[in-house]
């Protein structure tokens, strides 16, 4: 199933995507509480979507699925073209940073460039969204506590994250986690490593790989995370980028006002964000 946060003029409904249209999910429960019990609130989104009458998406606005994840963690390092273009070793250890709840964005709306650094970069991710929490979670388990995936674009400004050693906040500018454009339940995925994933900037391929390039798969990620932390409904893991930067290139080549940047991933959609300034009070 798809699920999704849209807008038709009336505020925020959750809705299930069918095909080119979105059917709404007659509930007042918030995303967070229907995946963090999903089991329990499928049958009757699965009876809802049935019926069918849809509105087509082309006449909602679609919002980030999540729009406030108690926490987001997300990995580096954790594709090999990735590690070589950026000029470091193959970590042995997982390698985390978070980003700030606040800096997610919806699928379709605009990028903003800080006016105090405007050195922005895209990073196409495979997003895993938590459904039923937990602790200690062994990795032979993971896959029963995630309950969908996402596209997302894990948008960095390259001097605020490379100014300090820990990376957060040049990960965590306001509107650099465009999510969606709608979670896609894990029954719907065959495999979550043999998605293909690309990222094109005014419609030219800058990253184009796959998830079974991830050094450390998505069940280790949830391992690992675990093993310090609750994970709790509706938290998000970024789960790395493939190569392809922006930073790496010769000359470098950042985002500027106006470029449209598109993140696609085969079976889970597309996100389609336009830079900007920041308008500065
Ligand atoms: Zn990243």
């Amino acid at each position: 199933m798809k699920l999704c946060v849209y807008d038709a003029g009336a505020g925020a409904r959750v809705g299930l995507v069918d095909g080119d249209a979105v059917v709404d999910g007659e509930t007042t429960e918030p995303m967070i509480a229907l995946i963090a019990e999903w089991e329990r609130a499928r049958p009757a989104l699965e009876a809802t979507l049935a019926r069918g009458g849809g509105t087509p998406l082309d006449r909602v606005r679609l919002l980030a699925p999540i729009a406030r994840p108690g926490k987001i963690f997300a990995i580096g390092l954790n594709y090999a073209d990735h590690v070589a273009e950026s000029g470091m070793e193959t970590p042995k250890e997982q390698v985390w940073f978070t980003k700030a709840a606040t800096a997610v964005n919806g699928p379709f709306d605009p990028v903003e460039i800080p006016a105090v650094s405007p050195f922005v970069d895209y990073e196409a991710e495979l997003v895993a969204v938590i459904g039923k929490g937990g602790r200690q979670i062994a990795r032979e388990d993971a896959a029963a506590h995630i309950v969908g995936y996402m596209v997302g674009n894990d948008v960095t400004e390259r001097v605020w994250q490379h100014r300090t050693p820990q990376w957060s906040l040049g990960k965590s500018f306001d509107t650099h986690a465009p999510i969606g454009p709608w979670i896609t339940t894990t029954d719907d995925i065959a495999d979550p490593h043999a998605l293909g994933i690309r990222c094109l900037v005014n419609g030219e391929t800058r990253q184009d790989s796959n998830t079974r390039h991830l050094i450390f798969d998505v069940f280790d990620q949830v391992a690992q995370l675990s093993q310090a932390m609750t994970l709790e409904p509706g938290d998000l893991i970024f789960t790395g980028t493939p190569g392809g930067i922006g930073a790496t290139m010769t000359p470098r080549r950042f985002l500027k006002a106006g470029d449209v940047v598109r993140c696609e991933i085969d079976g889970l959609g597309v996100i389609e964000t336009t830079c900007r300034a920041e308008a500065v009070p």
